[in-house]
């Protein structure tokens, strides 16, 4: 009987579990997860998790019967130590050795830290002990203005904290939205309360505050560093497998080892659409990779050429990305305040598009930037 391994039991983990079962593979399926916890979604705990709108079992990908009802053979608590390639085999930290026929490298990213007492936000554990800091109320300081800085800022003025948000760029979200609809986050933010510091650099996390590049100190209760994920690549890269930013596959979700795929986070694969490799640290591509690697496994034949696509919800702004901005040179935008489209354009193609407080127009989007012809702006 073949025995397929999943190394991390996050989201792409626990969706190629699932469909191994669904495509029919009756052979082993072992899925490894070095957190305690059953495979979880991460999207709610900057938000309605972090907010106490939405209840804890509502995170889990499964019910925790489910794993059994599939013969998964789900070990948690159990992180790989290292992949033999040739002999077909992983370590595990317990001192043990497991063979595998396929094997499925899904071990996400890890949260960017800096030196001092700053909060970090990736698993459920980091998301109640920053609850529980909000809840504290007082004076938060979040460094960087990304996705996990924004949306920690709005759930702690939520829960009525005092918030300042320190950034480098001069706008949130530079280096994916660039600076126009950057400017429309910071607008936000700012309406609701929140001191956005931008263009000015965090120096160092003190005790009791964070000292800025300027010399000024900002007094803090409670710090988060949002400065970004590094992708969990270490266990690939001892192995032998090749990795860029992160491992590199081809289209089918295949490592440069025949038998290893590698989905989420973790995968830097060879996008047809853009022709190049891309690495996703998004939900959908989680959802939707672990799948597909889960069918390249099986010996379909997998294309995985979805557009990129993201959502965030802060205070009263909903959105939803599709694409990659990487060199527009023109930003179009239809609607007006806080509900409209603005679509990326290079050389008069769309290459991205972001629907705010505007629903249903995903498919359309992504159809544009698939089309890949020339539009005129005015269209
Ligand atoms: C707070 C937060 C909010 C987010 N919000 C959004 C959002 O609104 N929209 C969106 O599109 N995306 C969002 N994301 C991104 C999204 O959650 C990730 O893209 C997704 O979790 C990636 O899933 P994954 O399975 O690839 O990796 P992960 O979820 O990181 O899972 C990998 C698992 O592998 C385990 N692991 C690592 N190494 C080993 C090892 N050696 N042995 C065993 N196990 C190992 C890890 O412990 C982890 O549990 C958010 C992320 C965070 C952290």
């Amino acid at each position: 009987m073949a025995t397929f391994v999943i190394v991390g039991a996050g989201l792409a983990g626990a969706k190629a579990a699932q469909t191994l079962r669904e495509e029919g593979f009756d052979g082993e399926v072992v899925l490894i997860g070095a957190e305690e916890e059953r495979p979880y979604e991460r999207p709610p705990l900057s938000k309605g998790y972090l907010q106490g709108r939405s209840e804890r079992e509502k995170i889990f990908v499964h019910p925790p019967y489910w794993y059994a009802d599939q013969e998964i053979d789900l070990r948690l608590g159990v992180t790989v130590t290292g992949i033999a390639l040739d002999a077909h085999e992983v370590a595990l930290d317990d001192g043990s050795r497991m063979s595998y026929d396929k094997l499925l490298i899904t071990t996400g990213a890890s949260p960017r830290t800096l030196p001092g007492q700053a909060y970090t936000l990736r698993t459920v554990a980091d998301s109640e002990a920053l609850k529980a800091g909000f809840a504290a109320g007082g004076r938060v300081v979040i460094i960087g203005a990304g996705w996990i800085g924004l949306e920690s800022a709005a759930a702690a003025r939520e829960a009525g904290c005092e918030v300042t948000v320190v950034e480098p760029a001069p706008t949130p979200l530079h280096r994916v939205l660039g600076p126009e609809l950057g400017e429309v986050f910071a607008h936000v933010h700012r309406r609701h309360g929140v001191d956005l510091r931008l263009g000015v650099s965090a120096e160092e996390v003190e005790a009791d505050g964070v000292r800025l590049g300027t010399g000024e100190r900002l007094p803090a209760d409670l710090v988060v560093a949002g400065v970004g994920a590094a992708p969990n690549v270490n266990l690939a890269r001892e192995a032998g497998l090749e990795v860029g930013d992160g491992i590199l596959t081809d289209a089918a979700l295949r490592t440069s080892h025949p038998d290893v795929y590698a989905a989420g986070d973790v995968a830097e694969s060879y996008h047809p659409l853009y022709g190049r490799r891309l690495r996703v640290e998004h939900w959908a591509n989680a959802l939707n990779g672990g799948p597909a690697a889960a069918r390249s496994m099986l010996g379909q034949e997998v294309v995985y050429d979805r557009v990129p696509y993201f959502y965030t919800d802060q205070f009263d702004l909903g959105m939803e990305f599709s694409g990659d901005t990487r060199g527009y040179d023109q930003v179009v935008i239809r609607g007006e305040e806080l509900e409209f489209i603005a679509y990326w354009l290079r050389e008069g193609r769309v290459i991205a598009g972001m629907n705010v407080n505007v629903w249903d127009v995903v498919d359309d989007i992504q159809r544009l930037i698939r089309s890949g012809g020339p539009l005129p702006p005015q269209d």
